[in-house]
């Protein structure tokens, strides 16, 4: 039905780079010959999932998004893949995103932008906007994405779906292409909180192939959303507003008017809503943009056109650094040199600490913040993005319009904690889905799945 549905309505959404029919139907029979069987199956064995584009599954392309790497099979599946398949969830295809996931729209595909399936004239978020958009156009039910800034749980946010970014270290980034390593979190996707929670359980757990995974054993998240759907499940809890986006600066009407209204839905079951200050979070996105160009023009250096992907050898690629030179300047796409030439600055003699350090100077100054507001409240609670989904080349071409947007995502990443994107309704001057986004304390994951199912 899934295959169908794909067929129906992908040429218009185009969430996916690939999508390999002929696999899915033996996987599903395979797990339909074991039922037979009488085997005992895993909770989700025979659900379709998605994969983003960025995570390397075996003997299936995987992109990134990106020209360089265009033909390139991994040999091996990343480690949240071989759970996918060790719980018999069945891959259904690879989803569109920005190139490197450098974006907030999925318009820096290479391979063209994915629609959102509300407006197909409009973005679906980014950089996870295919997986995103394929679970809101019912192509899947399942997701997976990656989110190191915000590309889970914005993408959510405007497409009215649910997006988790773990704790880092939650979930093994064992295979997830590179690309600000210190904040990278590949996390699940769904329509409900529920199936979202239910996706996480098969995910979480340490994985000796990614030296940042967490050790110690996590709580059922399916459990954690059931107890949301109880009456009194947030009685008590103590949610946590900053103070600086109280005045609504910045965010439209609409955002503004469904978050005060799960915020007033919370209180009324109970929950004890208060303001705080962080006050470095205004800082985050000016420090994000400099350690994660860093990082990524660090883990970008691997694409040297000798061992993956694409290599230009044309008549004036006559030497090694000219091959390489030639291969990069036609496999990287506008943003990912942005990217590649701010982060080679920043971490350059003469630059490093002025930039590179200061950012990380300010990073910790966040940590703080959330270290403080944690010793107060349970959870805290902001806009998942100050806009529903604009429309397609609306910010094309001004990238600091489009990075400013990250402002309530980037903090978690920043910090490590984990942060889940709920739907908050609709916005009413346009009818656009709006997301509320929920962040804890380092691996308090499961008490958001609490909460967000609680709003829903
Ligand atoms: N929009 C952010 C960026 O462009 C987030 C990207 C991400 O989470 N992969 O960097």
């Amino acid at each position: 039905a899934h295959l169908e549905r794909i067929e129906a309505v992908d040429g218009d959404v185009h969430a996916f780079l690939h999508v390999d029919a002929d696999a899915a139907l033996a996987a599903a029979g395979r797990v339909d010959a074991k039922r037979q069987a009488g085997e005992q199956l895993a909770p989700l064995a025979g659900v379709p999932v998605a994969v983003k584009d960025n995570i390397a599954t075996k003997g299936t392309p995987t992109t990134a998004g990106s020209r360089i790497l265009e033909g390139w099979v991994p040999p091996y599946d990343a480690t949240v893949v071989e759970r996918l398949r060790g719980d018999d969830l069945v891959i259904i295809g690879k989803t569109n995103l920005d190139e490197f996931a450098m974006g907030s729209s999925t318009e820096h595909s290479a391979y063209g932008p994915t629609h959102n399936p509300w407006d197909l004239q409009r973005i679906p978020g980014g950089s996870g906007g295919g997986s995103a958009a394929a679970v809101a156009a019912y192509e899947a039910p399942l997701a997976l994405g990656t989110d190191t800034g915000g590309s889970i749980r914005q993408p959510a946010s405007v497409t009215g779906t649910v997006g988790m970014k773990p704790t880092y270290g939650g979930v093994s980034r064992y295979g997830a292409l590179a690309l600000g390593s210190s904040l990278d979190q590949i996390g699940p996707a769904a329509r409900t909180v529920l199936d979202t929670a239910a996706l996480h359980d098969v995910l979480a757990g340490h994985d000796r192939r990614d030296s940042t995974s967490l050790t110690g054993e996590w709580p059922s998240f399916t459990d954690a959303a059931l107890t949301g759907r109880k009456e009194d499940s947030v009685r008590g809890l103590r949610i946590g507003v900053p103070k600086q986006i109280a005045d609504g600066a910045g965010f439209e009407a609409g955002v503004t008017q469904r978050f005060q209204e799960a915020l007033a839905a919370l209180e009324e079951r109970g929950a004890v809503i208060s303001w705080i200050e962080t006050p470095h979070f205004e800082y985050a996105v000016a420090a994000y943009y400099l350690i994660m160009p860093a990082e990524a023009s660090s883990n970008l250096a691997r694409y040297d056109s000798v061992r993956f992907g694409l290599r230009v050898t044309d008549a004036s690629a006559t030497t090694v650094e000219k091959v390489m030179s030639a291969t990069r300047s036609k496999g990287f796409g506008d943003e990912a040199k942005r990217r590649i030439l701010l982060g080679t600055y920043a971490l350059s003699a003469g630059y490093y600490d002025a930039f590179y350090g200061s950012a990380q100077k300010v990073r910790t100054l966040v940590q703080q913040d959330f270290a403080a507001a944690f010793a107060d409240v349970d959870v805290l609670a902001a806009p998942t993005s100050p806009t529903t989904a604009y429309k397609l080349g609306e910010k094309a071409e001004d990238p600091t319009a489009m990075y400013l947007a990250d402002l309530t995502t980037i903090p978690a990443n920043l910090a490590g904690v984990p942060g889940i994107s709920v739907p908050g309704g609709l916005a009413p001057e346009n009818g656009l889905p709006v997301g509320i986004q929920f962040m804890a304390a380092a691996r308090d994951d499961a008490r958001l799945y609490t909460v967000a199912a609680a709003l829903e």
